[in-house]
């Protein structure tokens, strides 16, 4: 079942909010008295547990699936919802890898991630941006990663499409800040999702300051910070969550 959003709450839009980081983030902003519109891809049966959790939380929650590379897709389902009802928050959270060292690297594999990762932010932002201005009010908060910081072998692509959301949101930043848009970015480090089930954890931990590899919640708790905190003068800035791995 899908619920209504009400008057009273305010509105985020997750994207890639079915699993992972993108999951916590949607349950902390629905215990922060927000009601979501859940992005997904094709994960349909984690996104309708992640959309019972909410609800259990007293949000609303409503599903919608499409793929951020396809702008068409994007903008079938954004774009008259947005305007309608502007999200008061959105926290562009899609992302894939497909790792390989430059030299074997495919086109299809620079493609696939450049299109999902920061083409992706593109289309999703341009969509509900100028609704969020018209009402002078909003939180846009872009996952990069620690990659996109200082680089990683074997993924100049990931690296390449990391970086290039900070220098987006920065930009875009500039452009919004007088209207009361805060556009900010968080960089996770490693934090252990379906996404990094496979790395090396005896060989990653040392480099971590803290000893840990991070959680979703350690995100989630970053993210519905830079969206819910009433009061905000954060803003074009680059919050690492990482343990110390980037200083
Ligand atoms: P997961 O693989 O666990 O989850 C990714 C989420 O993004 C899923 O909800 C997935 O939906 C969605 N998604 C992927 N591609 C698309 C697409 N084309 N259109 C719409 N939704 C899409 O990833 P994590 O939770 O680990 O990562 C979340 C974000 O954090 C990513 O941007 C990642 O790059 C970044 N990050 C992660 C780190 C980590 O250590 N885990 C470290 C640094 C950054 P579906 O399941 O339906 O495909």
């Amino acid at each position: 079942m899908t619920t209504e959003h009400s008057g009273d709450r305010k509105l985020a839009l997750v994207i890639g909010g079915s699993r992972g980081i993108g999951r916590a983030v949607s349950l902390r902003l629905a215990r922060s008295g927000f009601d979501i519109w859940l992005n997904y891809r094709s994960a349909r049966e984690a996104a309708e547990s992640a959309r019972d959790e909410i609800e259990a939380c007293g949000a609303a929650c409503e599903l919608l699936p499409f793929d951020v590379a396809d702008r068409e897709a994007v903008k079938a389902a954004l774009a008259d919802k947005a305007d309608q009802t502007p999200p008061h928050a959105l926290v562009f959270n899609a992302g894939i890898a497909r790792d390989n060292l430059m030299v074997w690297m495919t086109a299809q594999e620079w493609d696939e991630v450049l299109d999902t990762n920061l083409n992706g932010f593109f289309h999703v932002t341009q969509t509900v941006l100028f609704p969020m201005l018209r009402e002078k009010r909003g939180r846009i908060v872009a996952i990069s990663s620690t990659s996109g910081q200082i680089g990683q072998a074997g993924q100049v692509n990931y690296s390449a499409s990391k970086a290039g959301l900070i220098g987006a949101v920065k930009a875009l930043a500039r452009e919004v800040g007088k209207k009361n848009v805060l556009a900010n970015v968080v960089a996770p480090g490693v934090i252990e999702t379906d996404m990094t089930r496979d790395l090396p954890t005896d060989r990653i931990l040392p480099l971590i300051p803290q000893n840990r590899l991070g959680q979703a919640e350690d995100v989630a708790a970053v993210v519905a910070f830079l969206c819910a905190e009433p009061s905000l003068y954060v803003h074009g800035q680059v919050i690492g969550v990482n343990g110390g791995l980037a200083m």
